[in-house]
């Protein structure tokens, strides 16, 4: 749940270079016909790793050779997945409501005020049956700083709403010397914003099957992390889905909602 920066795209593609090769490489010991068994099963076969019993998939996803060889029952939701949109379990419930946002970052105040209300009129402006306002104070979404240390790390939100429905809270923001100046675009940290309240609300990220995405390297993957990764329909792309504001790591740049996170939200919101 941290969103990190990543500033040298050069370096960024010399990483996920290496990372493919090293993913090929851990494959290719697996037999094709092994792989296509994998697939079958609704898994992606990237990185599959053969272990005691079976394989493992995705990460954290056991396959036992009883399974593979089993019938895949392949569900509409039982597919290999791309960069397409997620969610957890638990969602926001009580709708419709007005989520209060209390701004306490410590320093450059009129920067982050105006950062976290460009990310709540981005959510606004879609007419989902969840809205937020801005108060003083604490409110439900507490956003707050505190040193994260370096490293690029920019952000965190606390974690994902409750089983009784209500958004997590606080969002840390990182206030390590250096992380933000008075000179951080308004636009950007508004987008870093607007990804931890899609946290707070139920979203994952939208590369949560596949890190190196956004991230680069060899990261490992997030798996279900006992909070629910359950794919929202018509979210699927062919291609990848560079531009979502919930990518796990930013590349420095302004992500306003794209066609794919207004069909997510609009799916889980509207
Ligand atoms: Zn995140």
């Amino acid at each position: 749940m941290k969103l990190k920066l990543l500033t040298a795209s050069a370096a960024l593609s010399i990483i996920l270079y290496s990372c493919q090769k090293e993913s090929d490489s851990k494959t290719s010991s697996i037999p094709e016909s092994v792989l296509s068994q994998i697939r079958a099963q609704g898994f992606s076969s990237d990185g599959a790793v053969a272990v005691e019993g079976g394989y493992r998939v995705e990460n954290d996803i056991f396959l036992s050779y009883t399974q593979l060889k089993s019938t895949p029952n392949l569900g509409p939701d039982l597919r290999v997945g791309d960069e397409e949109q997620y969610h957890t379990t638990n969602l926001l419930k009580s709708l419709p409501r007005t989520i209060t946002v209390s701004m306490n970052y410590p320093s450059n105040v009129a920067l982050f005020t105006a950062a976290t209300d460009t990310a709540i009129a981005r959510y606004n402006k879609l007419g989902l049956r969840v809205t937020f306002q801005r108060v003083s104070g604490t409110g439900q979404i507490n956003i707050v700083g505190s040193d994260l240390g370096g490293g690029g790390i920019l952000g965190q939100s606390s974690g994902f709403p409750s089983s009784s429905g209500n958004p997590a809270s606080p969002i840390t923001l990182n206030s390590h010397a250096g992380t933000f100046t008075s000179s951080t675009s308004v636009q950007w940290l508004g987008t870093i914003i607007a990804h931890e309240m899609g946290h707070t609300i139920g979203f994952r990220h939208t590369d949560y099957k596949n890190r190196a995405f956004s991230c680069g390297g060899a990261r490992s993957n997030e798996g279900a992390a006992g909070v629910g990764a359950i794919y929202i329909p018509g979210t699927q792309k062919s291609a990848k889905d560079p531009g979502s504001w919930m990518l796990a790591c930013t590349d420095g740049s302004n992500r306003p909602f794209n066609p794919n996170d207004l069909i997510a939200l609009n799916y889980l919101y509207k």
